[in-house]
């Protein structure tokens, strides 16, 4: 099953021309997007072509021309909010090429046989790994092929937000320039400069929580002639209670790997410092891959320990000049592969309430918060619960049992009992919509579950009654 699949189940009309367009107000109109890393570009795709005039301002060297440094090679899983707005952009066929489907979680315990997990009821439901610089560089392309103006190692430091006018400084002579007014969105980012800007705004509010868990990514090189060492179909997965490793397929053969480990304390990037350390962990507690890294120790060295926030901010916008989208308005942990999907879904929502009001950006601005923030605060929660589920919970018998019951709800009562991995991954039901609907079906399991073992012996009458007293059923869009 790959991703011609999932093409078929997801029905969106080629990027269609929206009716409001001759009532925009201009569609030479200027747009100023600060970043180019992932949302910037599809962001730029679609405004220009609705007409408008795009340029990107980003700090970076192209990756294109520039090796890309070490911290940039982790995998994404694209699901279908992502793969939706990249049909909108009409470039989800050119992705065929660069992404393989994984259908669930393979896991490794310390001893053992190897278990799997499917993600969802069936085959059509698949998650796609895909390497974040492939995508970026085809979007980047797809951008520029499309008429929008890429300027990279320009950093942005500083905006006049009342008028739009960026300040931006050239990374290689230092030189800095105001550019004149514009619609500017920020598509820059956790660390976004445009957010900084915000912050002195009156009455701007913000919140950053830090995990004291770290990543670092690694790498299983490809087998005889670029084949994978492990079933590349899907990501693996070694939960070790408060510690795990992670490893998704690329199309060359290599898996890209992230270990996540606390900061601080036993087994922790504190502690693992010497060549021994590293060796004799790994040796312990992930036995079955030491043959499969060669590389282990260079990697390790080598690459940068990156750290997970969660970036909780509002307004997203002042007036109809500034607006924040993507991790820049709201930056979630990674751990129920959303970042992007929900970056995606952003500049999915912006471009339909473009089409609905044509370009009364306040009114656009304004109903994009409304409409978003409210599930970008629901994925963010549910981004650390999954945390404590792939670390944790995923070895776990009793775990693993209620998955296999809340999957039998499912295949009973369709529409209705959707399980919230499915409704967040395989869906586009709202966030807040899948936080809520989660914490319902949560309580309907532990009711079903307690005293059971066996899915034969679940008392289906009282599953009937608990499901038609507590559940609606789902519009579920395609
Ligand atoms: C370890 C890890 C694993 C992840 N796994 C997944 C996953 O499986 N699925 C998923 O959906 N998401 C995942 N994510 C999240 C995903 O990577 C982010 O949500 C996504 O990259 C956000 O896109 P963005 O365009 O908003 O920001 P970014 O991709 O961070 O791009 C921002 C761009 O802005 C540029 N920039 C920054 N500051 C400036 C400035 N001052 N001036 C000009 N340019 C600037 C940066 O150089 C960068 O190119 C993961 C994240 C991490 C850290």
């Amino acid at each position: 099953m790959g991703g011609k699949d999932v093409v078929d189940r997801i029905s969106v009309q080629p990027t269609r021309l929206p009716t409001a367009i001759s009532t925009m107000s201009s569609k030479t109109e200027k747009i100023r997007l600060v970043g180019a890393g992932l949302n910037g570009p599809l962001l730029a795709i679609l405004l220009r072509q609705r007409g408008f005039s795009v340029e990107l301002y980003e700090r970076r060297p192209d990756m294109r021309r520039v090796h890309m440094s070490a911290g940039r090679s982790i995998n994404l899983a694209l699901s279908t909010r992502g793969i939706y707005a990249l049909h909108q952009a009409g470039l989800w066929r050119r992705m065929l090429s660069i992404i393989i489907s994984m259908r669930g979680r393979m896991m490794h315990p310390v001893e053992g046989e190897l278990t799997f997990q499917p993600y969802g009821k069936d085959e059509t439901e698949v998650i796609n790994s895909i390497s974040r610089a492939e995508l970026n560089i085809a979007l980047l392309n797809a951008a520029e092929e499309q008429g929008a103006k890429v300027y990279f190692n320009q950093r942005c430091v500083g905006c006049d937000l009342r008028s739009g006018s960026l300040r931006i400084r050239k990374e290689e002579t230092g030189e800095e320039i105001t550019l004149d007014p514009a619609i500017v969105i920020g598509c820059d980012g956790s660390a976004s400069a445009l957010r900084t800007e915000m912050l002195r705004l009156n009455r701007f509010n913000f919140s950053q929580q830090y995990l004291d868990y770290g990543y670092k990514e690694l790498t299983i090189p490809a087998g005889m002639n670029g084949t994978h060492l492990m079933e590349r179909h899907a990501l693996h997965i070694w939960p070790r209670g408060n510690y795990m490793l992670i490893a998704l397929p690329n199309m060359d053969g290599t898996f890209a790997c992230i270990l996540f480990l606390p900061f601080e304390g036993a087994n922790s990037f504190a502690s693992l410092i010497s060549q021994e350390s590293i060796v004799s962990f790994f040796e312990t507690n992930f036995p079955d891959v030491v043959p499969l890294m060669p590389n282990l120790l260079e990697n390790y060295f080598a690459n940068p320990t990156g750290s997970m926030v969660t970036i909780k901010c509002s307004p997203w916008h002042v007036e109809g000049q500034i607006l924040l989208l993507g991790d820049s308005a709201h930056a979630i942990v990674p751990f129920f592969g959303q970042g992007i999907n929900c970056g995606f879904e952003d500049c999915s929502v912006l471009v339909d309430l473009l089409d609905h009001h044509g370009a009364d950006w306040s009114r656009i601005f304004a109903g994009f918060e409304n409409e978003r923030k409210i599930n970008a605060d629901a994925i963010a929660d549910m981004a650390i619960e999954n945390f404590i589920e792939m670390r944790d919970k995923v070895a776990d018998a009793r775990f693993l049992f209620r998955k296999k019951v809340e999957l039998a709800l499912e295949a009973k009562y369709p529409n209705v009992f959707v399980p919230k991995y499915a409704m967040v991954t395989f869906h586009r039901v709202p966030y807040s919509v899948a936080l809520t609907r989660g914490l319902i079906q949560d309580g309907i399991l532990a009711e079903l579950c307690d005293s059971v073992h066996k899915i034969d012996d679940l008392d289906w009458s009282k599953a009937d009654e608990l499901i038609h007293r507590d559940l609606t059923p789902l519009e579920l869009q395609p």
